[in-house]
């Protein structure tokens, strides 16, 4: 079995927690931030992180995962009010080899509609503006 790297501060994601880049904040309290994905693959495609740091399932303390969960469960709900969904998408990739990319846990909340297949990781930034107007269609639906 090969061991897990270490976690390292100069992630994407901690960057955003730590205030060093910019994000379309959905939600935040004191255990987790749930922002937009720059290149969603539907509508709404939101990211839950901990604030702790953790690479991924394989380190993270089991109850800031539940957490995480727990906070993500919420924004499936707002994710399909607000955009109308059929049902939810949930992804959370772990290392290389399971798909991952940014090395700071996160869960994909993917709002989904029948017949409307998601786009390809990675495959388009998405325009501010509107990421800016579903980060407020997402806030409205949390009642925030
Ligand atoms: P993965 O690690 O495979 O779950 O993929 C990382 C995800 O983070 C991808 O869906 C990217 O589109 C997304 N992403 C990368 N950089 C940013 C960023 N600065 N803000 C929001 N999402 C990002």
């Amino acid at each position: 079995m090969s061991h897990a790297p270490a976690y390292d501060p100069s992630n994407i994601f901690a960057k955003i927690l730590r205030g060093e880049l910019p994000a379309h904040k959905v939600y935040e309290d004191d255990r987790a931030l749930a922002f937009l994905d720059i290149m969603p693959r539907c509508p709404g495609h939101t990211l839950v992180i901990p604030k702790t740091p953790a690479r991924n399932i394989l380190d993270i303390d089991p109850e800031d995962l539940a957490y995480v969960h727990k906070i993500a469960k919420t924004i499936a709900i707002a994710g399909k009010a607000a955009f109308q969904a059929d049902g939810v998408t949930i992804q959370q990739f772990n290392e290389e080899a399971g798909g991952q990319v940014v090395f700071h846990l996160h869960v994909h909340i993917i709002p989904r509609h029948l017949g409307v297949p998601m786009k390809p990781p990675a495959s388009a930034m998405e325009k501010p503006e509107i990421l800016a107007e579903h980060a407020a269609l997402l806030r409205a639906a949390l009642g925030q």
